[in-house]
């Protein structure tokens, strides 16, 4: 009997988790036991072993890729072309969600700011109080913290920035030492980095599992209905999301790389699914790798360079929910936003979609920056927390399609020619 593909038992675990979670709720229980805290475990268990696996897989995977490349030329053009696409795509996503909102208007009912129609009743003290003070400082300080003072507490703190630098610097001068040396430090690292990937083959097999548990847990908390006074909100983000991931990333993978978009889906479909499932672009990140590299077929050494790098600091997602939630904000709350407005917005989106962590609802943080340049109230916020967790298991899978959209373009630019085999031939470069 053939084995059901992955990605096909992630989607059926995610269905039957969006069953069982509104079956369930929060409270049903079995021989005692609620079986939401039974969602939760399992979805833990999983995310858990996801982010165990992060800080040597980043590690492990940087060093040897740039040890790979060399220091010098060949570093410096994967580094322009990768951060040339981060820009590229997050800007058109911003402007996507730009156009949209003004479009759609999702703030503004019956010719009337909505403010006073959505209530607030939502207003999670905590989340307002945790962003109390947010400002242009904190921006300063996520990019201040590139460079760690201490390099194990930016490890066991997450601060993917702060590592990634760190790795980067080791790998490129692993090259600059002289024989032996050179050579056992490039035998440890790889050995660490296959490693490491065999681990993540290993925990990838129980994605279904994971996903099942994650997404039951969210489903029985949060509902449907909370969605409904947002809608409009909801299936503008949506629609910006869906037009950036189904028309403009697979338009460049096309006309850039010369790949079949079509194949692309189906090597990430895994990573895609999980990362819907977890809202984490960083706990996705083995996945990604994985399914890049095996999938896809990239070489390691572009992916361990753009998938770390792009997993913290290319959000395309995230930057136009950004954006079309502080505009939407500020319609709610009957502000005219004129050009130099708009334009702040777009700037902002696009540096904090840079700075924010790659965790659930870390966009909150980077909008209350966006709400203080722009002269709104911090608990204006309060107006999306009730749809935000669902945005998020959707532009968090944004955000992973783009990094992985850019290690595919990225590769075939620099001539590699297995990546996603029998690319259409009219756009296979000559
Ligand atoms: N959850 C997103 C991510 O990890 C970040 C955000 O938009 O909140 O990619």
């Amino acid at each position: 009997m053939t084995k059901l593909k992955l990605h096909w038992q992630i989607l059926i675990a995610l269905l039957l988790a969006a069953i069982a979670g509104s079956v369930a709720g929060t409270d049903a229980t079995l021989f005692g036991v609620r079986w939401y805290a039974v969602f939760d475990f399992i979805g833990t268990l999983f995310l858990n072993a996801l982010k165990m696996l992060i800080v040597p897989l980043v590690v492990s995977s940087i060093i040897v890729g740039i040890a790979g490349i060399g220091g010098g030329g060949a570093f410096g053009r994967l580094g322009a072309k990768t951060l040339i696409y981060y820009a590229t795509t997050s800007l058109l996503a911003i402007l996507i969600g730009l156009a949209i909102v003004n479009m759609t208007a999702p703030g503004i009912i019956d010719g009337q700011p909505a403010k006073e129609r959505l209530g607030m009743a939502q207003v999670n003290e905590e989340v307002v109080a945790s962003m109390e003070g947010k400002g242009a400082g904190d921006l300063v300080g996520i990019f201040l913290r590139m460079v760690p003072t201490n390099i194990v507490s930016a490890a066991a703190d997450g601060q993917m920035l702060g590592l990634i630098f760190f790795s980067l610097l080791f790998g490129f001068f692993m090259t600059k030492i002289e024989e032996p040396y050179a050579e056992s430090q490039y035998k440890l690292w790889n050995g660490i980095f296959q490693v490491m990937m065999k681990i993540t083959d290993w925990v990838m097999k129980f994605a279904p599992i994971g996903v099942f548990g994650l997404v039951a847990k969210v489903v029985a908390g949060t509902g449907f209905a909370a969605i409904a006074p947002l809608a409009w909100f909801f299936f503008s983000v949506l629609a910006g999301l869906a037009i950036h991931s189904l028309l403009v990333l697979p338009a460049l993978l096309y006309f850039v790389g010369g790949v079949s978009p079509l194949r692309h889906y189906r090597a990430m479909a895994p990573a895609l699914l999980t990362a819907f499932s977890t809202s984490s672009s960083a706990a996705t990140l083995p996945l990604t790798m994985e399914c890049v590299e095996k999938r896809a077929g990239v070489s390691n050494r572009t992916s361990s360079f753009v998938l770390p790098l792009g997993a913290t600091v290319n959000m395309d997602g995230t930057a136009l929910y950004e954006c079309v939630a502080a505009m939407f904000i500020a319609q709610a709350y009957g502000i005219e936003l004129g050009f130099v407005q708009q334009f702040t917005v777009v700037l902002l989106a696009l540096v904090t979609s840079i700075g924010v962590a790659a965790i659930p609802s870390a966009s909150l943080v980077a909008i209350a920056i966006i709400l203080g340049a722009i002269g709104l109230p911090l608990e204006a916020i309060g107006l999306i927390l009730a749809v935000d967790r669902v945005l998020d298991m959707c532009r968090t899978s944004v955000n992973v399609f783009s990094d992985s959209c850019g290690a595919v373009i990225i590769a075939r630019l620099d001539g590699e020619e297995n990546v996603l085999p029998d690319t259409p031939p009219s756009a296979a470069k000559g």
